[in-house]
């Protein structure tokens, strides 16, 4: 491997969207191949559940252009084959101890950390992201079969409760699985979305049917095998493929439950559609998440924390920060020391860990990055850093981008960019501050800098945010999964990872035993009686 980086220069950043930068000043990666031979990708697209003669959609690599396979699709009759064949495994499944089910998980973690080097091939061919942010969707993924092979047991314990004769009543909740569960996952985290919706589920006893996004199919399908080396029965989880508006309703079709993890746009149908069918779901959604640095905000520890809150994944985590508040006593001096961090980072498409940001995943993520920017500016915003495309280094890089003078009318004031493009904002005092942090339909993540826990503590009880991290970008409570974690309002309905992240897969089944005596007499009393 080379290291093939080029910085996010200063003068560059001066130049419209579409200039390359000089022939020489980024080195690209020229082929996907030696990282994923095609055999290997031929081994995970054997394990797809589709017909005999499926239809395919050529997927391409974001960081070269390159095809990384033509992944078959599954049809209509697929998905209902999938169902079946996840459902007959199911029962035999969940007859199984919780212990031994468990087991698979802890051994499932430990696959995952002695595959590193291939997952983290896999996910930067599939996503464009840079290996350091493959390698903390490994992290999560891996922390996640760790907490439910440890917990599980504990999570799904049946309870004794009260009777309505106390004592003589014998009352106990059991925690039954709901059967097969579809779970839809988006190409940004393909790993470790996937494992925090599905080895939750599996765990309670449920078979999966899980379809992940075209783009990011392969890593779905190789966290799969990992399992069934693992121990996992292959027969109950199943991977079917295909376009999002028709297979996608197909898994809600057929499924006792569904985990959906997307657009807020698509999570609204996947609801209505589980309505009438009177299933639950769940659904994690998009966000446009805030950030608040105090004036006491330690401001070595905030620039950096600000550089992953807004760049990671090149913005494409759900959990990225797009605006960010800082009070006005620091401002200048923050927004200094960010804008010079930003203009020094390192645009890379290499599968190492020399980058430190990576790609954008798809043209269309491209074009709305492009479009909501170019938007902004022409209505008065100022671009500070970044603002262009970088084609030299590969077809969908951007530069991570810093504006000023944000306002509404502007599409990105209040819509998700999704995509590495943050609007900075200054503010006087806390309550000015958590209104506008709260001046927004979505509340999934938020980010407070304060050397005053309990300012931290007062702010974040008045944010409207699924997840608040304090002297933190995403990671301390998205990574804690331990906690449950989700969005209000537009950013999503019900939770993942910790006991809600499980107990959203089990049906509670209450059953109350009668001993000694009956509760009432029988019927056809006398008056005297
Ligand atoms: P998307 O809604 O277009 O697609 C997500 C998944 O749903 C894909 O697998 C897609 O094929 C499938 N799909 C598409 N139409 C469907 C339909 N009608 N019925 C059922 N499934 C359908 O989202 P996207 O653009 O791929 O993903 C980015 C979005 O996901 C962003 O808004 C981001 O914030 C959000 N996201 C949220 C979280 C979270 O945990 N809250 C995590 C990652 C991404």
């Amino acid at each position: 491997m080379t290291a093939g980086d080029t910085t996010n220069a200063p003068e560059a950043a001066q130049e419209q969207p579409t200039t390359t930068a000089a022939p020489g000043q980024a080195e690209r990666l020229e082929s996907i191949r030696p990282y994923l031979p095609r055999e290997f990708a031929a081994r995970l697209v054997d394990q797809l559940t589709v017909g005999s003669n499926p239809q395919s959609v050529e997927i391409v690599a974001p960081l070269t252009g390159e095809t990384i396979v033509d992944l078959p699709q599954s049809g209509p009759g697929d998905v209902r084959h999938a169902f079946e064949k996840a459902r007959s495994a199911q029962a035999a499944w969940a007859a199984r101890p919780v212990g031994e089910r468990a087991a698979v998980l802890r051994r499932l973690h430990d696959l995952l950390l002695d595959n590193t080097e291939h997952l983290l091939s896999l996910l930067q061919v599939e996503t464009g992201k840079t290996r350091l942010h493959a390698f903390e969707e490994i992290g999560v993924a891996a922390a996640t079969a760790r907490h439910y092979a440890h917990s599980a047991r504990g999570y799904l314990r049946p309870k004794h409760k009260l009777g309505v004769l106390p004592v003589i009543t014998k009352v106990t909740e059991y925690r039954q699985p709901k059967g097969v569960v579809g779970v839809i996952t988006p190409w940004n985290y393909p790993l470790a979305l996937a494992a925090m919706d599905i080895l939750p589920a599996l765990v309670a006893g449920n078979g999966i049917v899980h379809k992940p996004d075209n783009q990011t199919a392969l890593s779905g399908v190789y966290l799969r095998q990992l399992a069934v080396q693992a121990g996992l029965p292959a027969e109950l989880w199943q991977v079917v493929t295909g376009d999002g508006p028709v297979t996608g309703p197909a898994v809600v079709d057929h499924a006792d439950y569904v985990a959906f993890t997307g657009s807020t746009r698509t999570g609204r149908q996947v609801a209505q559609q589980a309505a009438g069918r009177l299933i639950g779901c769940s659904l994690e959604l998009g966000g446009k998440n805030a950030m608040i640095v105090f004036d006491d905000a330690d401001l070595d520890k905030t620039v950096s924390g600000a550089i992953r809150a807004c760049y990671t994944s090149a913005g494409q985590l759900c959990i990225s920060i797009e605006r960010m508040y800082v009070h006005h006593a620091v401002y200048d001096q923050f927004v200094d020391r960010f804008v010079t961090e930003v203009k020094a980072l390192k645009l890379g498409s290499q599968l190492d860990f020399s980058a430190d940001v990576g790609s954008l995943t798809n043209t269309k993520q491209l074009e709305t990055v492009t479009q909501q920017v170019e938007d902004a500016r022409i209505k008065g915003a100022h671009v500070l850093a970044g603002g262009r495309r970088r084609p030299d280094i590969g077809p969908l890089f951007y530069e991570p981008t810093v504006l000023t003078d944000v306002a509404p009318g502007m599409t990105l004031y209040a819509e998700e960019t999704f995509g590495p493009v943050v609007s900075l904002y200054r503010f006087d005092n806390e309550a000015e501050v958590v209104q506008a942090a709260n001046d927004t339909r979505f509340g999934l993540s938020a980010s407070i800098w304060t050397r005053d826990s309990k300012r931290a503590k007062e702010a974040a009880l008045r944010l409207h945010s699924g997840m608040v991290n304090v002297n933190e970008a995403y990671a301390a409570a998205f990574g804690s999964v331990a906690a449950a974690t989700g969005g209000m309002g537009d950013s999503g309905v019900g939770r993942r990872s910790g006991a809600e992240g499980i107990w959203r897969y089990t049906e509670i089944q209450t059953v109350a035993r009668q001993t000694l005596m009956p509760i009432a007499p029988s019927f056809g009393l006398s008056p005297e009686r």
